[in-house]
C-alpha cells in the first residue's frame, strides 16, 4: 500500500502555520487490487454482507448521533486484513452524510503531519486511520486532546523562544482500524466510544459477496462456481474478490468468458490455492514448522527468519486464518502445527510431535 510522501522541502516544525495549508494525506489507489476493490466496495450498509451485530450497533449509533446533530463517537475496528474495516469506515461517512479522509499510522511521522490533517477536517467529517497501532508515541499523544476536546496545543521553537499555538478543531469522528488490537495502548483504546472486532466470514456469506461482485463485473456466475470460490477464500471478502477476478481472466482466455465449476477449479488450481484455501505462503509456513522444527513450537522471529519473511506479515496475514481453521496453535513456547495440518499436508509427524499425537493430547 502506498501513501503520498510528505513534501521533502518541509521546514522545521517552527513554521507551524504552514501545516494548515498542507494537503491531507490521501491513500494512493494505484495497483489492480486497490482500484478494483474500490469499484467492488459496498457504499451502504444494505450492500455490506454479514457482521450483523456490528452493523446493528453502528446503525443505532448513527441514527442517534444524527438525531442529536452530533458527530458519531470515535470508533475502532479490529480484525485481520480484508474483512471490511475500511469499507465500514466509508459506509459510515456516507450514512452520516460527511466526508472521509484516510491515512495510516506509519504515514503520519510527525505531530505537524497530524495537525495538517486535523485542521482540514470539517464539522462531522470522518478521519480514518488504518494501522492505528503503528502511530508513533509523539503523534499518539497529540491525538488524545484532539479526540477528547477537539483541541491541540503545538509548541514551536525551544527555550526562551518557545511559544504555544492552540488549534481549535471542528468536532470530527476518528475511525481507527487495526490488525493487532493487542498493540494499542490502554490510553488510546480508552478514548474510543465503540470497539468492534470483525471475524472471518462463513463461506455462505462469501457466496453472496461473490455473486454481487460478479454482477458488478458483468460476469455470468453460476451458484456452484461461486461456492467453489467462497470455500477457498480464507473467510475473507478481499480474497474472494481477488479469486473471482482470476476466474474471470481464466474464463475469458480459456472458455470465451463462460464460467463453470470446471473452469473455476482450474483457475484456482493455477493460482496455487488448495482445497482449504491455503496458498503458497501458508503452506511454506506450515512446511517450515514441520520440516525444520519438527512441528514446533517455534518462536515467531526464528520462523520469520527461516522463511525470509517479516514477522508482521506472518502475524497479521498468514497466522489468523491458520489459527482459525485449527492448523496452528499458539503456545507459550511459540507456534505449533496441529495434527489436522499434518494430515492436510500429507506429512507424518516425527519426534515430540509424534509422541504428542500418539498420547492423544
Ligand atoms: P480491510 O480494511 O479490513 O482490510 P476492506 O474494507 O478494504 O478490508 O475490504 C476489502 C474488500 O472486500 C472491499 O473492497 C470490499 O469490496 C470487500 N468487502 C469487505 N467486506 C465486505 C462485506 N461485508 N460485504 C461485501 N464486500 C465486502
Amino acid at each position: 500500500m502506498k501513501f503520498t510522501d510528505r513534501q521533502s522541502n518541509n521546514k522545521k516544525d517552527a513554521d507551524a502555520e504552514k501545516f494548515l495549508r498542507e494537503p491531507v494525506l490521501i491513500r494512493e489507489e494505484t495497483d489492480e487490487d486497490a482500484v478494483l476493490n474500490l469499484s467492488l466496495r459496498p457504499l451502504q450498509f444494505a450492500d455490506f454482507i454479514g457482521q450483523e451485530k456490528i452493523k446493528e450497533n453502528l446503525l443505532i449509533a448513527i441514527q442517534a448521533a444524527k438525531a442529536r446533530q452530533e458527530p458519531l463517537e470515535h470508533l475502532i475496528f479490529s480484525g485481520p486484513p480484508g474483512l471490511g474495516k475500511t469499507t465500514l469506515a466509508h459506509i459510515i461517512a456516507h450514512e452520516m452524510g460527511t466526508k472521509i479522509s484516510t491515512t495510516s499510522g506509519p504515514a503520519i511521522d510527525r505531530a505537524g503531519d497530524l495537525i495538517g490533517i486535523l485542521t482540514n477536517l470539517e464539522h462531522g467529517d470522518v478521519l480514518f486511520i488504518d494501522e492505528i497501532h503503528r502511530l508513533s508515541k509523539v503523534v499518539e499523544e497529540f491525538m488524545y486532546p484532539a479526540m477528547e476536546d477537539y483541541k491541540i496545543d503545538f509548541v514551536i521553537d525551544k527555550g526562551p523562544y518557545a511559544k504555544t499555538i492552540n488549534f481549535n478543531l471542528k468536532p470530527f469522528t476518528l475511525i481507527g482500524a487495526t490488525t493487532r488490537s493487542g498493540l494499542l495502548t490502554a490510553a488510546l483504546r480508552s478514548r474510543f466510544g465503540m470497539y468492534s472486532h470483525l471475524d472471518f466470514y462463513p463461506w455462505q456469506e462469501l457466496v453472496n459477496i461473490i455473486k454481487k461482485s460478479a454482477d458488478k463485473l458483468g460476469m455470468n456466475m453460476d451458484e456452484n462456481s461461486a461456492v467453489l470460490i467462497a470455500k477457498r477464500a480464507r473467510g475473507t471478502p478481499r480474497v474472494a474478490n481477488r479469486l473471482l477476478r482470476r476466474v474471470r481472466d481464466y474464463s475469458q482466455v480459456k472458455a470465451d468468458g463462460k464460467v463453470s465449476p470446471e473452469i473455476t477449479n482450474a483457475a484456482l488450481d493455477l493460482q496455487g490455492i488448495d482445497s482449504m484455501g491455503l496458498d503458497d505462503i501458508d503452506r511454506r509456513v506450515l512446511g517450515v514448522i514441520v520440516d525444520t522444527y519438527e512441528g514446533g513450537p517455534v518462536g515467531i522471529d526464528s520462523l520469520a527468519a527461516t522463511l525470509n519473511e517479516e514477522s508482521d506479515t506472518i502475524i497479521d496475514v498468514v497466522e489468523p486464518f491458520l489459527l482459525k481453521i485449527g492448523f496452528l496453535k499458539r503456545t507459550s513456547r511459540g507456534r505449533q502445527v496441529t495434527e489436522a495440518a499434518y494430515k492436510h499436508l500429507g506429512k507424518i509427524a516425527t519426534g515430540d510431535m509424534q509422541k504428542e499425537m500418539f498420547s492423544g493430547e
